[in-house]
């Protein structure tokens, strides 16, 4: 076939699908259980939502979004992220109204174009929580608590969390000015892209990955020393309250993140084991993002988990592949037909039952039982069944035993739960 996926963009395939549901289910318990519900929301928005809400000057906005005109005229963009759309459809559907805090979640795909590499893809999937309406740091903590809970839980190791204070509306402008200031006295050192940055978003050249650049910010100055008393307190509370929950954080004055809207706490949680693109997760408060798409003064906070990297990480001794409780392999015509009757029976009482749809040789069908990592194979033969009994082989430790056919189900659900 000619036709292949666009660059940049995979299919999920069946062996790699399971540890995608596992970690999609631990997410929705684990942010269930912090009072989080679940949203969707549409893959195409209006591009004004994104340019808005994400800023003009950023790499997203700037190089990064699909952007297209419909067939009426109208500039759409497929989401770069999810956290604008989920201020979107607070406001439009105005679940303030019914409680000005909302916590939401939200699973799905993101498209960006940017250079397709090892943990870096066009379109790839996130996991987003946001809450809306609280300004109390208490929920920055609760947010981050949350988030390494839930890592922690589907068993990923050896992260690091950092945490920093980028300011807001009234220090960060002064911050700006002086990184400016600084960098520009350094500018012959700067890439074409950071040189640029400097007029439009000085703090995204703590981004770049050239080295020229990532050596002329070495000695820049730090936002935390800029901040104002309020962003100062506020950050204190959340270390504070980080503490108490008994997480270990770093302080990373030089984490900037990406986007226009954040304000005040900014977190990553990186993983060593990831390479070049270690960031396996970040987030942080959004005090404007809705006063850019709204008009009104709402406090946000949240962060968005890349799920191709997060699966990447997950223990390599678990087993992820759904295998088949029972594979019935049938000898001749009346078995064949008994084996499509038990599974039948089997399946509608939740077990999980394959056979063959050719009835081939015994050995060819304990073959694709092995192929499918079946637990134990039933097998069917005429004389047997003449006398109500069958075979039943535990396909891991090759033993078999005769069992009656009256008690097939009991007999397999006790095997099953002695060997699981
Ligand atoms: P961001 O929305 O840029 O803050 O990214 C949040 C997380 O999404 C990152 O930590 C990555 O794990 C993941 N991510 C971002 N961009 C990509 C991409 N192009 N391909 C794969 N994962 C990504």
């Amino acid at each position: 076939m000619d036709v292949k996926a666009i660059r940049g963009f995979n299919d999920v395939l069946p062996d790699e699908i399971g540890k995608w549901q596992y970690v999609e289910k631990a997410a929705r318990e684990v942010f269930e259980g912090f009072g989080f519900s679940e949203i969707r929301i549409p893959i195409l928005e209006p591009t004004e939502l994104f340019s808005r809400g994400i800023g003009e000057a950023t790499d997203i906005v700037e190089k990064e979004m699909y952007t297209f005109t419909d067939r009426s005229g109208n500039s759409l963009t497929l989401r770069p992220e999810a956290t604008a759309s989920m201020a979107r459809a607070y406001l439009e559907h105005q679940l303030y109204t019914f409680d000005p805090v909302a916590k939401l979640y939200c699973i799905g795909p993101m498209f960006r174009y940017e250079r397709p590499q090892k943990g870096r893809y066009r379109q790839f999937y996130q996991i987003d929580a946001e809450v809306f309406g609280v300004e109390n740091p208490m929920v920055d903590a609760e947010v981050i608590v949350m988030l390494i809970h839930f890592l922690n839980r589907v068993g990923l190791e050896k992260l690091e969390l950092q945490i920093n204070s980028l300011g807001d509306r009234s220090c960060r402008p002064r911050y700006r000015e002086e990184l400016k200031k600084f960098l520009t006295s350094k500018s012959f050192q700067l890439c074409e892209d950071c040189q640029r940055r400097l007029q439009t978003n000085p703090l995204r050249i703590f981004d770049c990955k050239v080295e020229t650049c990532q050596a002329a910010i070495a000695d820049a100055p730090k936002v935390s020393d800029f901040i104002c008393s309020e962003c100062q307190k506020h950050f204190d509370k959340v270390k504070e309250y980080l503490e108490m929950a008994g997480l270990t954080y770093i302080l990373n004055p030089r984490m900037v993140r990406g986007l226009d809207y954040y304000t005040r706490t900014a977190f990553e949680v990186v993983s060593y084991q990831l390479g070049s693109q270690n960031a396996v997760t970040g987030g942080g408060r959004y005090d404007n993002l809705f006063q850019e798409i709204g008009g009104l003064d709402i406090p946000g906070i949240g962060f968005a988990i890349g799920m191709e990297r997060l699966v990447s990480l997950l223990p390599k001794e678990k087993e992820f592949v759904l295998r088949p409780d029972l594979f019935v392999a049938a000898l001749g015509e009346g078995p064949f037909k008994e084996a499509y009757r038990i599974i039948n029976q089997l399946r509608l009482a939740g077990v999980r039952a394959e056979l063959d749809y050719e009835s081939k040789s015994l050995k060819s069908q304990m073959r694709r039982a092995d192929k499918l990592k079946a637990r134990y194979a039933l097998i069917l033969g005429e004389e047997e069944l003449k006398k109500g009994k069958a075979v039943l082989r535990n396909m891991a430790t090759k033993f078999q035993e005769e069992i009656p056919m009256a008690n097939l189900l009991e007999t397999l659900k006790d095997r099953i739960q002695q060997n699981p």
